[in-house]
């Protein structure tokens, strides 16, 4: 019995085989093309709103009135900004972060904390939504992301002890660092 799947003399493939396998790759190929052009573009995007957020949460950090440390937060749902905040003391106490002795008052609410907050003095909820933050989170507030139901941290600078995005990951938050030019 003839064998049909003698190679061709020069050891590849028959000709029309080679006419299917192009066919079948620019078929597979051009949509995959197209998915990973968009996606390239999502991404650009992204980067994009994300550090200009991330501007906007530098300059809400500036109107704390703690010396030691300034962080501002922004929280983000679809597109729009539901909420912001930086750190400082509550409502009715005076401005003042840090006692005589240069220390943080126990009761300073961080930056994060105080946007949290704030959502939840309305309507609108911060499941599903991002949170741009100057700092990362600390370990309390960490806390309070995963609880409110955020989804993803974008954050300029690392704090000095790194499990509040330890908790985080843990946690099923997404957390990106994205440092601020300059
Ligand atoms: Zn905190």
């Amino acid at each position: 019995m003839r064998n049909l799947a003698v190679p061709c003399p020069d050891g590849g493939i028959g000709r029309r085989a080679r006419l299917k396998l192009v066919f079948l790759w620019s078929a597979g190929s051009i949509p995959a093309l197209g998915t990973r052009i968009f996606k390239q573009m999502t991404d650009l995007k992204t980067e994009k709103y994300d550090a200009a957020y991330l501007r906007m949460a530098a300059e809400w950090s500036k109107l704390s009135h703690c010396k030691r440390r300034q962080v501002g937060a922004l929280i983000v749902k679809g597109r729009s900004i539901i909420s912001d905040g930086y750190n400082g003391t509550p409502s009715g106490f005076e401005n003042f972060c840090e006692d005589e002795e240069g220390y943080t008052k126990w009761y300073v609410l961080h930056a994060e904390a105080n946007a949290i907050l704030k959502v939840a003095s309305t309507t609108q909820s911060c499941e599903g939504a991002t949170l741009y933050l100057t700092m990362s989170p600390c370990r309390e507030c960490s806390k309070l992301i995963h609880q409110a139901g955020i989804r993803r941290v974008v954050y300029a600078s690392e704090y000095k002890d790194p499990s509040g995005l330890d908790f985080l990951r843990k946690a099923g938050v997404a957390v990106v660092l994205a440092p601020l030019p300059g």
